[in-house]
């Protein structure tokens, strides 16, 4: 691809947000939550672990401590115990306690919802964050940056950044602020779907076929 100039690279990503929003219309949050508090836990988990995993162990999580109150009370062991077979559980279980502790003595027990104070909660990052403001209080601040969210934005060559943080603030300078909602969402599910990390399935792609990827292989599968 001959160098792209900056308006072409925007154009070509309003072009990508269209056919995402094609294929996934009503794309939302995969890990069970019920409220701010259970989302903030559930996506703590979910670091380095499958959606998947985490919804198989927050129904009995959050049978036994559901709220910030019962959280903070809670013992690091009995939490590990619950949460055993996700990744990092003993470092995860330890967070899970010390946020809602934090939640209760400093947020009256609510779930803040500013990405300042989020950030300050044990466990909590940039993306844990932006996934709370975005779905538990319509609050869109960012783009949380993901696994899929990362390796995407590289193959449509929106970014050369190494971190996460970084290839937000790309995507966040390429898309205008009412776009920014939906993308995680989007570029999950199409992640798992068809831009997959070992083989893309370039051959089923609608990025491939409209010509708006740039690492899209000629190869068909
Ligand atoms: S064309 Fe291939 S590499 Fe590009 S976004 Fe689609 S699946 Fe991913």
């Amino acid at each position: 691809m001959a160098r792209e100039s900056k308006a072409a690279r925007r154009e070509r990503a309003l072009k990508v947000a269209e056919q995402m929003s094609i294929r996934y219309p009503d794309a939302e949050c995969a890990l069970r939550h019920s409220d701010p508090f259970t989302l903030t836990i559930a996506v703590l988990l979910s670091a380095q672990t499958t959606d998947a995993a985490v919804n198989k162990v927050t129904p009995e999580l959050f049978r036994r401590w559901g709220t910030p109150e019962a959280m903070a009370g809670a013992s690091p062991a009995d939490v590990e115990e619950v949460i055993r077979t996700i990744g990092f559980y003993r470092v995860k279980a330890k967070n899970c306690i010390a946020a809602a502790q934090m939640i209760c003595a400093r947020h009256g027990g609510s779930v803040p919802q500013t990405m300042e104070e989020l950030t300050a909660l044990p466990g909590v990052g940039r993306k844990t964050a932006n996934i709370v403001l975005n779905n538990a209080f319509g609050i869109v601040e960012g783009i949380a940056v993901d696994t899929h969210v990362f390796r995407i934005a590289h193959m449509l060559r929106f970014t050369s950044a190494d971190t996460p943080e970084k290839v937000e603030r790309d995507l966040l300078a390429l898309y205008p602020p009412h776009m920014w909602g939906p993308i995680n969402h989007q570029w999950v599910l199409f992640g798992r779907e068809l831009c997959v990390a070992r083989r893309p399935r370039c051959g089923q792609c609608a990025l491939s076929s409209e010509s708006l990827c740039p690492s899209a292989r000629t190869v068909p599968e």
